[in-house]
């Protein structure tokens, strides 16, 4: 069955690849003909055809994927490969790919010069983003990662349920919808939208081979609360990217509103509160965050880690420095994002642990502390400083990139809108046409 498949694949693929050649050599029309020489040299360089970095002009191409138990021995043999290479190849391979882990479903290539019934290359893709050559003349073997495309979309929708649901339904994937949360943290609590509040979003998605495999960034972004906008306008200001409102000042803060995605908060900071494991009143002078054990925890801003330990109270723990007036702490993970240590510099949103019960712990949750001047304060009460705003100089320049930023977004209708133009363009003509009866 799989000879029979192979022949059948290779004569279809053989047919397909002359006819693809015969189109990229074919004879050149007078046209293209002229008398300057560099320009020839560079018509016949274009007309090679590569695959996985290779000229394959030259060469006949067979696809396929890895049937249940097939080796490489097994995929090779209809290509007369002397058992001694396929010996040395799966020897020689192990530091870059071992032949062994070749596996079912996986995708394969094998590149067979057009004079010879002997393969040359055999290329194995072990995942969508990387492909292993063998060389089976000179027995060169490497790893190598195909060139990643960056596509833009443009997403609208009207809030139905809630943010990450209803943007799900557009195909937008969960890392978009956390870059968009987190965009406007501190302006738009996604925790309380009405049904009706509508959002607009510009940004990117990776593809490899004209497959999406994951999310780039957000471009732009627009979101309309309770009947009030709030756009979000990408700028460049003293070398770094931000985004900024109509008026020019910045979305973003020192710090970041959630130390940890998808969570609600279970105690907030009190000056008297019953401690559920002490069983006595006592200050709670943290901000606690419910969470599965595992969650990711974010530091809030840029800093310096001072402390990264265990107590028998604060569990595993983690302390970071922000600047002369503020300190942030993460208290009873599970367990502290490895290899972090004390004086290690952290940027805003990276991944310092994850929650656990770790110390004086009911269940899982995140105890969040903000220590300004040296004292614990209630995080959730702090008016945190935002970033610069357009400063004087950039308000020109700022200006003309507000004005492309709203007609882009002018230029995305929501679903409904959609429909309602399109509507319109079929009854406008109709009534054209009753008119022209008329008359
Ligand atoms: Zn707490």
């Amino acid at each position: 069955m799989n000879k029979r498949w192979i022949v059948a694949a290779s004569v279809l693929l053989t047919l397909v690849a002359a006819a693809f050649f015969q189109y990229f050599t074919g004879p050149k029309t007078p046209e293209i003909e002229t008398e300057n020489s560099e320009e020839l040299a560079v018509e016949e360089v274009s007309q090679d055809v590569f695959l996985y970095g290779i000229n394959v002009t030259d060469l006949n191409i067979v696809e396929g994927t890895v049937s249940k138990n097939q080796t490489l021995a097994s995929i090779l043999a209809p290509f007369n490969v002397p058992y001694q290479i396929i010996d040395e190849i799966a020897k020689k391979s192990k530091e870059v790919f071992d032949v062994r882990g070749i596996a079912t479903n996986k995708k394969f290539t094998v590149l067979t010069p057009s004079d010879s019934a002997q393969a040359q290359f055999f290329i194995y893709e072990p995942n969508p983003a990387e492909y292993v050559v063998f060389n089976l003349d000179s027995l060169n073997i490497y790893k190598a990662e195909k060139p990643v495309e960056y596509i833009q979309r443009e997403v609208s929708g009207i809030i139905e349920s809630n943010l990450s649901s209803d943007m799900g339904k557009q195909n937008i994937s969960y890392d978009i919808v956390d870059q968009f949360a987190d965009l406007y943290g501190w302006s738009v609590d996604f925790g309380a939208l009405q049904k009706g509040d509508k959002f607009k979003v510009v940004f990117e998605e990776k593809m490899i081979d004209g497959n999406v495999i994951g999310a780039g960034d957000i471009k732009l972004a627009y979101f309309e609360h309770r009947g009030e906008p709030f756009h979000a306008i990408p700028f460049v200001q003293n070398g770094e990217m931000n985004f900024f409102d109509q008026e020019g000042n910045s979305l973003k803060k020192a710090f970041l509103r959630d130390p940890v995605k998808y969570t609600r908060i279970s105690s907030r900071y009190n000056l008297r509160r019953f401690h559920p494991v002490q069983k006595r009143y006592k200050a709670h002078l943290g901000t606690d965050y419910a969470a599965a054990k595992g969650t990711e925890i974010r530091s809030v801003g840029d800093g310096v880690v001072t402390d990264a330990r265990y107590t028998s109270a604060n569990g595993n723990y983690v302390k970071i420095k922000h600047n002369g007036t503020y300190t942030t702490q993460y208290l009873h993970m599970s367990k502290i994002a490895s290899g972090l240590k004390p004086g290690q510099s952290v940027k805003q949103g990276q991944v310092i642990g994850y929650v656990g019960s770790t110390g004086l712990a009911t269940g899982p949750h995140l105890c969040f502390r903000f220590w300004k001047h040296g004292k614990q304060v209630d995080w959730l009460r702090e008016k945190i400083p935002p970033s610069e705003p357009i400063l004087a100089a950039n308000r020109a320049a700022f200006d003309s990139k507000k004005y492309e930023s709203l007609q882009v977004l002018a230029n995305i209708n929501y679903p409904g809108e959609a429909k309602k133009l399109l509507a319109d363009k079929e009854v406008n003509p109709n009534a054209a046409t009753i008119k022209a009866k008329v008359d």
